[in-house]
């Protein structure tokens, strides 16, 4: 009898793992929230203005993002748009950084400056860029937002600068943190004129921005819950041996503790801004 030869069961043939179905998703369709990990649907996030659907988290916007955001349609016009850095210190593979995050950004450095209306208030407007090298301050950088305070101040126009930097730009040494000084003289002049600077500070805004013209806005917003703070939290607590409180150097930290005017949603800044630029209106020239 042969009754142990027939096989008694089935043998499915398994695709290797190349051949396997991948379902395909069409590139940059989707993105995670890097807060509550939910796969957000790019399209749906764009029209929450970049705001998570799911736990309100704030993803980092560009300059041209936040100035679409902010700026009547067709109202901007940029200033010094191809002014790009050279290496002043000579430092190794800047150069190269520097072109891959122009690529990167779709900036020639971290911020873009221009005059805009908005709701039909003139202003000038700087928006730093978190994707160019960390927004970090460079002569560029530096420079072009000096320029448009003294632009500003010569047209007696407010002033709009939105932070976001990871502070001064170690490639260009010395050079980064005299802009702290050069920018804030400028942004003095600007306020011996009695004109309007306010300050919006978003996620991150730390270092010699912090330490200068981020804190010297006549009014001072920020985003929920952006990072704001000079020194990074190890080297406090490094320095001063002590722990610091969970939610320091949070915006709404520093609100309570009144280095910050107010905290603005995302999606009621520009009203915010056109309510105070109408209120404080002054005669351009
Ligand atoms: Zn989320």
């Amino acid at each position: 009898m042969q009754i142990f030869k027939k096989k008694q069961y089935g043998v499915i043939n398994l695709p290797k793992e190349e051949e396997k179905d991948i379902p395909v998703v069409p590139e940059g369709s989707w993105v995670k929230c890097n807060k509550c990990g939910k796969i957000l649907y790019k399209k749906s996030l764009e029209e929450n203005l970049n705001v998570c659907t799911n736990c309100n988290h704030y993803f980092r916007l560009g300059s041209y993002e936040r100035l679409a955001l902010i700026c009547d349609k067709g109202s901007f016009k940029e200033f010094n748009k191809d002014m790009a850095t050279k290496n002043p210190m000579n430092f190794p593979n800047y150069e190269e950084k520097i072109k891959a995050n122009q690529e990167k950004s779709g900036n020639m450095e971290a911020v873009v400056t221009g005059e805009c209306e908005i709701g039909g208030n003139r202003a000038i407007i700087a928006v730093m860029d978190s994707n160019f090298l960390m927004g970090s301050m460079g002569t560029v950088v530096g420079e072009k937002i000096t320029l448009a305070v003294e632009e500003s101040t010569r047209r007696k126009l407010p002033i709009i600068i939105f932070t976001a930097s990871g502070g001064a730009r170690m490639q260009e040494g010395i050079l980064s943190l005299m802009q702290m000084a050069k920018i804030s003289s400028a942004l003095a002049k600007h306020n011996e004129e009695g004109l309007l600077y306010i300050s919006v500070l978003t996620d991150p805004t730390t270092g010699g921005v912090t330490a200068s013209f981020a804190m010297l806005g006549d009014i001072i917003l920020s985003e929920p819950k952006a990072l704001i703070g000079f020194a990074g939290r190890r080297v406090i607590e490094g320095t001063i041996k002590e722990k610091l409180p969970e939610d320091f150097q949070s915006a709404e930290f520093l609100l309570e503790h009144g280095f910050v005017d107010n905290i603005i949603e995302r999606k009621d800044l520009k009203t915010v801004l056109s309510t105070l630029l109408k209120l404080h209106k002054s005669k351009e020239v």
